[in-house]
């Protein structure tokens, strides 16, 4: 029987026979199924409960060992990749000179592109701009910065000073 063909004839003709034969034994099989199940359904439901706590103790330590450090790990790692993005581009606002990392985030010198990189964001961009070496369309902005430019063009820093 070469299982791989199931539409070779000799599979076909093992199942017609199969075919043959249920039809033949339809009212024997159909007790012994029946037999098989009031036998075994309330067995299989038993142990089931019994193993209930169990089970979900079981599920819920592979739940937070894994999820956990996975969580963990990701962010590390994006943890890790900012920094060296960050330190790419100089650890310094491009605009105002801001140097304490926590108000450091990175921005598009045009906006965020539209087609091509459609996902140049987060840890996906962070590791583009490591692999590219700090392409220019990227800068280091302070969030002050990248969210004035963000919600009205520019940066009130580049305004012209009205003394
Ligand atoms: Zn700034
Ligand atoms: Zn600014």
């Amino acid at each position: 029987m070469n299982w791989k063909n199931l539409s070779h004839p000799q599979h076909q003709d093992y199942l017609a026979s199969r075919r043959l034969w249920y039809a033949n034994n339809l009212k024997e099989r159909q007790a012994y199924y029946k037999m098989w199940y009031a036998k075994n359904a309330n067995k299989d439901s038993d142990r089931s409960r019994k193993n209930r706590p169990q089970r979900n103790a079981r599920r819920r330590r592979f739940r937070v060992t894994n999820g956990g450090e996975q969580r963990l790990m990701d962010k590390q790692r994006y943890k890790e990749a900012r920094n060296k993005v960050i330190q790419g581009y100089g650890s310094k606002c491009a605009c105002c000179g801001e140097t304490l990392w926590e108000f450091l985030t990175v921005d598009h010198v045009n906006g965020k592109p539209t087609g091509g990189h459609k996902r140049d964001y987060g840890l996906t961009l962070y590791l583009r701009l490591i692999r590219e070496n700090f392409p220019p369309d990227c800068q280091c902005l302070c969030w002050n910065c990248n969210c004035s430019k963000g919600f009205y063009g520019e940066c009130p820093h580049k305004r012209p000073k009205a003394n």
